[in-house]
């Protein structure tokens, strides 16, 4: 039998956070991690090859649009095996380096899938191997969610995983789910030459944004992409020889159409139920997800758990947030998961980014509110290379003056958007942000100037009122 003081399941972003951080307080460290490579989704077939890629198409969309600078390229040659070398090499130098860190730290790995057989052991794949652990972590993450009407098993019915194996490039592609990943993959593949379709339940692409906010990215995808259906169902999926016969639910989408390839991205399903969390008496709901509270410990004294398996939002950056409390307080350390924000981000092209609450929520929860709204085409720096299309949203409480939340479309919105971020946690007001000397000539600007609009002390546009 193996013992261990702390044992942390599985090793994403929030597991290998959270045994870094017990083993530098201290504790004896065994991390359990079911596939060979350390990293979970995010390192090995989520945010690191997709943000490759992602960065792939970029390069070729500027060479495309290069011409406008007077600057023409021939048309790229897309080397795949060139393309999954590059991305593949980066997600191992990652991986690699989680695995040096870990041992550097003498953190115990062990390779295996854990399930617990009380509140103190957990046993391995199932075998009579059995560790024993004084307190756990628990960071098992989430899988794709199936889509419950394809339940063939065909290649040409993919999930984002597959989608991120590039293994070829398909000439007619759905995507079912216009989510993020849905969005993201879209930008991928229509840059290596795939006509894109996009089908989207809700009213609008990335139903958890802003409408205005999501517009300049939906405006750009509309004209690049064969179609997307927004308000519509897909009833069923059929594999057929000459491509996935799908039909359609809706006023603008057509009855049925045939692809080469479907991409699933319907969301993400915790996984909860998949380590016999109850053996050890901790409460899991029917969604599958492992309620905690703010030290981020379950119903179960030694018992904790961090990441997308605690709830919404399923995003690394808060598990890794979760995993340092958890770790701490096991520590004895008085920690607690506090953050007024967590911000989300979609690396589109342009990207969309928002923090602190959305317009929609404040009016959901009848907070009194003034916005300020700048576009970037009034933006130097925007004009200068080339991306006008931006826009860029700031809330402020009325009474107060308080940020309350922001959101931007743009280039780089997914790095702009830190500023904001920080200004909600030290509870800025309008003036805070207004007055801060951004330099100039940069997209930082933009914020400020979403600021300066609320305030009406604009001066690169006309002021849209004036404040007393
Ligand atoms: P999502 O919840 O973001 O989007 C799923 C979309 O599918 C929604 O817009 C939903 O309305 C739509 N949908 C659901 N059922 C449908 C149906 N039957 N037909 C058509 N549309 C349908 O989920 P996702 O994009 O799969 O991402 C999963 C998780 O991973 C999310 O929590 C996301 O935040 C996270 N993620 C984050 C990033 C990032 O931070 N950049 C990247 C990828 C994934």
């Amino acid at each position: 039998m193996i013992k261990t003081q702390v044992l942390v399941i599985g090793s994403g972003p929030g597991g290998y956070t959270a045994a870094f951080r017990a083993a530098d307080l201290g504790k004896e460290v065994t991390l359990i991690e079911r596939y060979e490579s350390l990293g979970g989704v995010c390192l090995n077939v989520g945010c690191i090859p997709s943000k490759t890629l992602l960065h792939t198409a970029e390069v070729i969309n500027e060479s495309k649009h290069a011409s406008e600078l007077g600057i023409t390229f021939s048309k790229p040659k897309i080397d795949l095996e060139g393309v999954k070398k590059n991305k593949d090499g980066i997600v191992n130098k990652l991986t690699g380096g989680i695995h040096a860190l870990a041992k550097a730290r003498k953190v115990k790995v062990i390779n295996g899938y854990a399930k617990f057989l009380s509140k103190n052991q957990v046993s391995l794949d199932g075998s009579d191997e059995v560790i024993e652990f004084e307190q756990c972590i628990i960071s098992v993450g989430s899988r794709v969610t199936k889509f419950p009407m394809f339940p063939f098993d065909d290649e040409r019915v993919m999930d984002s995983t597959d989608a991120l194996l590039l293994d070829d490039v398909p000439k007619r592609m759905l995507i079912v789910g216009g989510g993020i990943i849905g969005l993201e993959m879209a930008t991928i593949y229509d840059a290596l030459g795939s006509e894109i379709t996009i089908v989207e339940l809700g009213g609008q692409i990335i139903p958890a944004a802003d409408k205005d906010i999501v517009n300049p990215l939906f405006k750009k995808a509309k004209k690049n992409y064969a179609n997307i259906f927004l308000n519509t169902k897909v009833t069923s999926m059929e594999p057929l020889k000459k491509g996935i016969k799908v039909l359609f639910e809706g006023k603008d989408a057509p009855e049925s159409d045939t692809f080469d390839k479907v991409l699933v991205a319907v969301g993400r399903t915790p996984n909860g139920m998949l380590i016999d969390a109850e053996k050890a008496g901790v409460n899991i709901n029917d969604n599958g997800f492992i309620g905690t509270n703010k030290q981020m410990k379950t119903n179960v004294d030694n018992i904790y758990a961090i990441g997308d398996v605690v709830g919404q939002p399923m995003l690394a950056h808060k598990a890794v947030h979760e995993a340092k409390v958890a770790a701490e307080v096991i520590c004895g350390e008085k920690s607690g998961f506090d953050a007024l924000t967590i911000p989300s981000v979609a690396y589109t092209d342009p990207e969309v980014a928002w923090t602190g609450k959305t317009e929609k929520e404040l009016k959901e929860a009848g907070i009194e509110f003034e916005k300020g709204v700048f576009p970037w085409a009034a933006s130097g720096r925007s004009l200068s290379i080339g991306r006008t299309e931006g826009v860029s949203k700031s809330l402020f409480d009325s009474k107060s003056g308080k940020i309350l939340g922001m959101g931007i479309c743009g280039t780089n919105a997914g790095d702009l958007i830190a500023e904001a971020s920080l200004a909600i946690e030290m509870g800025c007001d309008m003036s805070d942000i207004a007055l801060t000397i951004h330099a100039h000539p940069t997209l930082s600007e933009t914020t400020a100037f979403a600021a300066e609009m609320a305030e009406g002390t604009i001066t690169d546009l006309m002021p849209p009122r004036k404040r007393k």
